[in-house]
């Protein structure tokens, strides 16, 4: 069979140094070297065709292109950021809230952000979970019955071929106690021709009006909405997936409320609802990404006062160590006595609401 377009795109994807100088000079190959020998290399053409090249701060270069900041470890940083090892009851699974579990597909990813959280694994040559693999996380799903949801995450499972994803799908739901089936996934972002009609054919064939198929994409800038993507999404949505949005707030690249809203609009006007804004994880070489928690919290204050509320997602930390996902919302509600709160509205107005004293 001929390969598909998308096939034929990943095989045209920037693997290498010598094809990343054609499109801007690199001084200190050397390092540059190293940094790709921690995390691969790789910047699909659809991402290519949207970078301004003549821009050293484009944020999809800064986003895609290889650092040498990425070798500077800091103390607190972590190899395992997230814990998704301390909670892995089976290989290839993480089980850390009772309702739903991580099913890393594969490790492979179409392009390897350069902030990558699970940079240790991504990229590697292990191929990802075998067939003996995939019935022991059956077994488990079955075994383990309060577990409602599967999350393929990885890696990127839409990476996977087609017949690989129907046979995931396909034993998934043959598990009564599975409702929600989600995908994460930068496939929209990066790849948006995988996108096909016959993907779209299978998700169509295992869902139904109570047992959804979910897309979590990850759209980081405005700028990575192109009409490619908007077309890929469109079809998804179409076919009555429901797609959210999950991304990191990112020093230089969306760390400001002007870009964060126009992301937030842009993605809500094509029909992806944005879920949450990550708050960095501790991952090792990440450092020149982080952005501070006060100035996070700060900048979802000011959106909180002019963007539309289905536009606004929660802003998240996943704690080190495993201990899950809390939200830092920043804080407009204090207790200062038994009944009383004092309230900062969100154009900084401070009201105060009186409770009735119960006895
Ligand atoms: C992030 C995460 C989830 C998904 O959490 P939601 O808040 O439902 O998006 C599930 N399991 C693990 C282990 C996670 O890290």
């Amino acid at each position: 069979m001929p390969a598909e377009q998308w096939q034929t795109e990943l095989g045209q994807c920037i693997r290498t140094l010598g094809e990343l100088e054609r499109y801007l000079p690199l001084p200190n190959k050397a390092k540059l070297q190293q940094v790709i020998g921690n995390m691969r290399l790789s910047i699909t053409p659809h991402t290519l065709s949207l970078i301004n090249w003549q821009n050293p701060n484009d944020p999809i270069l800064l986003m895609s292109v290889p650092h040498e900041r990425e070798l500077d470890f800091q103390p607190e940083e972590l190899v395992d950021p997230i814990g998704d090892d301390a909670k892995s009851p089976v290989p290839f699974l993480t089980h850390r809230y009772p309702d739903r579990v991580l099913i890393y597909a594969t490790i492979f990813c179409s392009l390897f952000c350069r902030f990558c959280f699970r940079r240790s694994k991504t990229g590697e040559a292990n191929p990802g979970p075998g067939d003996a693999d995939l019935a022991r996380i059956i077994n488990y799903l079955k075994s383990h019955t309060e577990v409602e949801e599967v999350i393929f995450t990885g890696g990127d499972p839409l990476t996977l071929l087609d017949w690989q994803i129907e046979e995931w799908l396909q034993q998934i739901r043959a598990i009564p106690s599975i409702h929600r089936i989600r995908f994460h996934t930068r496939v929209p972002v990066n790849l948006p021709s995988r996108i096909t009609d016959n993907l779209i054919a299978i998700f169509k064939r295992y869902q139904d009006a109570t047992h959804p198929i979910f897309i979590v994409t990850h759209f980081n800038h405005p700028q990575e909405i192109a009409p490619a993507n908007i077309d890929a999404i469109a079809k998804l949505v179409n076919a009555g997936l429901v797609v959210r949005n999950q991304g990191p707030l990112l020093a230089g690249i969306n760390d400001n409320a002007d870009t964060l809203e126009l992301l937030f609009k842009k993605l809500t006007d094509i029909r992806v609802v944005p879920y949450y804004l990550h708050q960095l994880d501790l991952a090792r070489g990440t450092n020149h990404f982080r952005v501070p928690i006060k100035r996070g919290q700060q900048i979802m204050r000011t959106l909180q006062g002019r963007c539309t509320g289905i536009a606004l997602p929660r802003y998240m930390l996943d704690l080190p160590g495993g201990h899950g996902k809390i939200p830092l919302t920043p804080n407009f509600a204090e207790h200062t006595n038994t009944n009383t709160w004092r309230l900062t509205s969100p154009f900084g107005i401070e009201v105060e609401y009186h409770e009735p004293l119960v006895e």
